[in-house]
């Protein structure tokens, strides 16, 4: 249910309602708007709730939330949500540019990289320290050891750390030294993970599971932001069919689809979506196009020694080419990249 806050509300009317949410056995989450605060009332209600929350001072509806996420969705919240942390912003217009290599393989790489892809105006710095890799023989990551390396080059660049976060367990660890956590394709239904990474309050990158729709994807999201968290990004990276051609397939329907059941910013991510760096340029400027609040886009300075996904590698000069032509597009479509 939404509890929406006639627009004149002051700061004690909505703090006693979200009181009474509470008093009644339900879950708060104040929701600030542009025009108006409404505050969402989740979980089971009873057949007098809804009347009991209508004759509140400052309550102008009560309606019910049709959608099976709540938070996440529309219905709760119209303005486009921005997370913003450090130097990367994400949605209501702005496009965030996460870039960086697969793994991170040494001080020189990750440092080399950051510089570059700075240069060339991405937003973020991106790198894996825990790495779910399908063999157990394939490089694992350079765990705590990567993260400080991440850590220096945010102290050099200035360039805010995505990187991803395996277990429960690592969550205190990996948001020591990162500004945003991610949380692989394979972890997307990992609900004890979903629900650390949202008492963490750091801002976490969702990305969408290999077999999972978009509905699983938003009840994915719905965890982190059920623990009040409500900095969630979500990425479309692709997701496995019959097709062959590319590594997996990327399905830019889902951007505007998500813009229209979610406030949530959407990242796109046509390194992993495609597996081909021949075909991430295209497949970039095409997110952009398709509405993408964000990309995530894998750089190597040497991407034919990479230890992990280097056929899916862009070099420097590719990565300022791809920003280039993104720029256009963004600017052609009245956003700040
Ligand atoms: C990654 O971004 O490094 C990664 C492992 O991606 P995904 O979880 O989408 O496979
Ligand atoms: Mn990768």
């Amino acid at each position: 249910m939404i509890v929406v806050m006639e627009k004149g509300a002051t700061p004690e009317q909505v703090k006693h309602m979200a009181e009474r949410v509470e008093a009644l056995g339900l879950k708060a989450h104040v929701i600030q708007g542009t025009e108006r605060t409404v505050i969402a009332a989740i979980g089971e209600k009873r057949a007098e709730t809804k009347e009991s929350l209508a004759s509140g001072p400052g309550v102008e509806d009560v309606v019910p939330i049709l959608a099976p996420y709540k938070v996440a969705s529309r219905e709760v919240k119209k303005e486009p949500t921005q997370v913003c942390v450090g130097s990367l912003k994400v949605g209501a217009g702005i496009i965030g540019v996460i870039a960086g290599p697969c793994s991170v393989e040494s001080e020189e790489q990750i440092l080399v990289t950051a510089r570059a892809v700075k240069a060339a105006g991405a937003t973020a710095l991106r790198g894996g320290a825990f790495k779910p890799r399908t063999s157990p023989y394939s490089f694992q990551g350079m765990k705590e050891e990567g993260l400080r390396l991440l850590a220096a080059a945010r102290q050099e660049t200035g360039l805010a750390i995505v990187t991803e976060v395996m277990t429960s367990e690592e969550v205190e660890l990996v948001a020591r030294y990162s500004d945003v956590l991610q949380v692989g394709a394979r972890n997307m239904q990992n609900y004890r993970l979903l629900e650390a990474v949202g008492q963490a309050k750091k801002p976490v990158l969702l990305k969408r599971g290999p077999s999972a729709t978009m509905e699983e994807l938003l009840l994915a999201a719905e965890y982190i932001l059920n623990e009040g968290n409500p900095n969630v990004m979500l990425c479309e990276r692709g997701i496995r069919t019959y097709e062959a051609h590319t590594r997996f397939t990327l399905p830019l329907a889902s951007v505007p689809y998500l813009h229209h059941k979610t406030h949530l910013p959407v990242v796109v991510d046509p390194s992993h979506g495609t597996g081909h760096t021949y075909l991430i340029p295209d497949m970039a400027v095409a997110s952009v196009a398709a509405g993408a609040d964000g990309l995530i886009l894998e750089v190597h300075p040497n991407p034919e020694q990479a230890l992990s996904d280097g056929y899916q590698s862009l070099n420097f000069i590719q990565f300022n080419d791809v920003m280039a032509r993104c720029r256009a597009v963004a600017a052609a479509i009245g956003k700040k990249m």
